[in-house]
């Protein structure tokens, strides 16, 4: 299943990348939604939320805490929002679970 990000994280296409280690890439979403709105990313090639096992649990803890510790600092003090979307009904577009987060300035609540 590979898809855009698996080419982001082979660097066969070009992002900003905020931070990379062994298990998950922090890069600039494309079209941003928000003054900073960027994406955490897992480098197993997991679709969506919905197909997580027991075993992926460190992984999606430390795409956590990339999203916490870049948010950090990209300087979002005043915080901001992390969000995943999953499936076609959540609204997800590319087929590798990814991590938004967006922030500086009021975020609106709820999403559509
Ligand atoms: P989704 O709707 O799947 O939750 O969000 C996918 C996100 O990926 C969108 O916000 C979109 O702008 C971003 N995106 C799609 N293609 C690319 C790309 O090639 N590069 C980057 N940096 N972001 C992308």
């Amino acid at each position: 299943m590979p898809s855009i990000f698996t080419k982001i994280i082979a660097r066969e296409i070009p992002a900003d990348i905020l931070h990379e280690d062994d298990l998950c890439l922090a890069f600039r979403d494309i079209s941003p939604k928000a003054p900073t709105h960027f994406l955490v990313i897992p480098k197993k090639e997991i679709v969506s939320l919905a197909d997580l096992n027991d075993e992926d649990q460190a992984i999606i803890g430390r795409c956590v805490v990339v999203a916490s510790q870049v948010a950090a600092a990209e300087g979002l003090t005043g915080g901001y929002r992390l969000v995943c979307n999953c499936g076609d009904d959540g609204g997800q577009e590319v087929p590798h679970l990814h991590f938004h987060v967006m922030g500086g300035r009021k975020l609106t609540w709820p999403p559509g």
